[in-house]
């Protein structure tokens, strides 16, 4: 048995333990087994964290841009070089192929922190030239703001966040998903080795009704972005809303993918196709779980998506082989065996998958789950309702246009979707008339970290990326000047 690894807080340019000395179990999905202890901090950590932000502010926000981003390229550099620890240990923490976080989950996170360097020094504000008057607009820093994310894209969602929250000068207090506490608490080490100011960023790990709880209810709290369920981002509302506290919310979703029939069926659109609905074990928040696919090629589509959905690989994370990893946690696994066992209720019929991979060796004791493809059911049912999160897929034939259009939006959610034709207008056509955040033609999870990243109805309010993440972590404020 090894050593449980423990976890510590970053606090105030320190590493410490949680005042209260209560600690989580932290679980390796692929063999079930605890590994580590994260804190679970209370209202006395978040306290000291929001009282060690606000006192490195001045300092922090009068520094100039050119060495703010001079500091985030450093943390990105000791990153990098440090980046196949950090994939093995994203991989070990979420469940996720090794060979995912290496290509995908750390150097996206190096890339978080690369832009928002370069971004800030580029951001510019408005001038508005009037009669008899001059009005310029001066973007300054909020002030603490919290940061709070989710568990399936660990480093990479805490990145995207506090690395412009810290680029326009505000300082951090940042509270990872208690599930995947792992990345976090060793980017705390990469920090204090780039020489960050004490205070700047304060990492500070938890439970959501405890820790995430304190942070959100705290008064030194000028904005809060979080990325997770839409149910948590409604309760994070109640309480920030009667505060008048700034939010930007990204939230569920359960997205379309919507193909057209004369969709160019070649390799490397199926291998996409494929990708879009069981990255990470379908656990990323723009993977399409509703395939709508037109009925005059349903069926040979049909044959085709079942047959490669088969020779998926189901492993150990470590195994280069493996497509899909683990699961995330019991919790998860049940249930998202929960909603298979729905489809099955309603009527759906399970045409690959719908059951549980016991894998030997190490591995025996891990939430596996086989990608499943449903059928033959309608849009209105719970299980192409309700976001699952998980390698689930259903197919649901559409005849035209319009039907397609009123299936894609037939849910609350709206965060992205895909469309699949090789008609330029019908693509343009029906990407205007999607209520969703974000739209890809033919292609998938295609990112330019300038563009608006974020969801309509119940997936989001705000936007992230680009401009509209430095506009969010900074205060607009009209200067006008009389020229007469
Ligand atoms: P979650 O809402 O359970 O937790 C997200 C974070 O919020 C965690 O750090 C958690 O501890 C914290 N939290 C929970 N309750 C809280 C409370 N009352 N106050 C303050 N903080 C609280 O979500 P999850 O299960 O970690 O993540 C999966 C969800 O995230 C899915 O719904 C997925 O679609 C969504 N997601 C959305 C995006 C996006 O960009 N829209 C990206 C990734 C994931």
């Amino acid at each position: 048995m090894s050593e449980i690894r423990k976890l510590a807080n970053y606090i105030d340019g320190q590493l410490c333990p949680p005042q209260g000395r209560r600690w989580l179990d932290v679980f390796e999905p692929a063999s079930g087994q605890r590994f580590a202890e994260c804190p679970d901090s209370d209202v006395g950590d978040i306290g000291v964290a929001v009282q060690a932000a606000q006192r490195a502010f001045p300092a922090w926000s009068a520094t100039p841009i050119a060495q703010r981003a001079q500091f985030l390229n450093r943390i990105a550099d000791l990153l990098e070089a440090r980046l196949e620890e950090f994939a093995q240990a994203e991989s070990r923490d979420s469940g996720k192929p090794v060979a995912l976080a290496r290509r995908l989950d750390i150097p996206r996170a190096l890339s978080n922190l690369r832009f928002f360097a370069a971004a800030a020094t580029q951001f510019s504000s408005e001038a508005h030239a009037t009669d008899g008057a001059i009005n310029y607009t001066l973007r300054q820093p909020l002030g603490t703001v919290a940061c709070i994310s989710p568990w399936n894209l660990p480093l990479y969602l805490f990145t995207w966040k506090i690395a412009p929250a810290l680029a326009t000068g505000n300082t951090v207090v940042a509270k990872p998903s208690e599930i995947t506490p792992l990345t976090a608490a060793m980017f705390a080490q990469v920090c204090m080795d780039a020489g960050l100011p004490p205070g700047v960023l304060n990492i500070v790990h938890g439970s959501g009704q405890r820790t995430g709880q304190a942070l959100i209810g705290h008064s030194g709290i000028r904005a809060i972005s979080f990325t997770g369920s839409t149910r948590t981002g409604a309760a994070i509302a109640a309480v920030a809303a009667p505060r008048f506290v700034k939010l930007s919310l990204e939230m569920g979703g359960k997205n379309p993918t919507v193909v057209f029939a004369d969709w160019e069926a070649n390799e490397a659109n199926w291998a996409t196709l494929l990708r879009s609905a069981f990255s990470n074990q379908g656990q990323i928040c723009l993977c399409g779980s509703r395939l709508l696919v037109q009925r005059s090629i349903y069926e040979n589509f049909k044959a085709a998506f079942v047959e490669k959905v088969r020779a998926l690989r189901v492993g150990d994370p470590q195994d280069p082989a493996s497509d899909l990893g683990a699961l995330v946690s019991q919790a998860h696994f049940d249930k998202v065996m929960g909603h298979i066992a729905l489809a099955r209720e309603e009527g759906g019929t399970i045409l690959c998958g719908g059951d549980a991979v016991r894998l030997e060796g190490r591995c025996a004791g891990g939430w596996f789950v086989a990608p499943t493809v449903i059928e033959g059911l309608g849009a209105d049912c719970r299980t192409n309702q309700e976001e699952i999160f998980g390698p689930v897929a259903t197919l649901i034939p559409f005849d035209g246009e319009d039907e397609a259009v009123a299936l894609a939006n037939a849910t609350n959610y709206g965060l992205a979707a895909s469309i699949w034709t090789s008609n330029l207008k019908r693509a343009h056509r029906v990407a205007a008339r999607l209520e969703s955040g974000i739209v890809w033609i033919n292609c998938w999870l295609k990112r330019d970290l300038r563009t608006p990243f974020g969801g309509v109805k119940q997936s989001g309010v705000g936007r992230e990326g680009g401009v509209d993440a430095l506009r969010f972590f900074t205060e607009a404020k009209n200067v006008c000047i009389d020229l007469e």
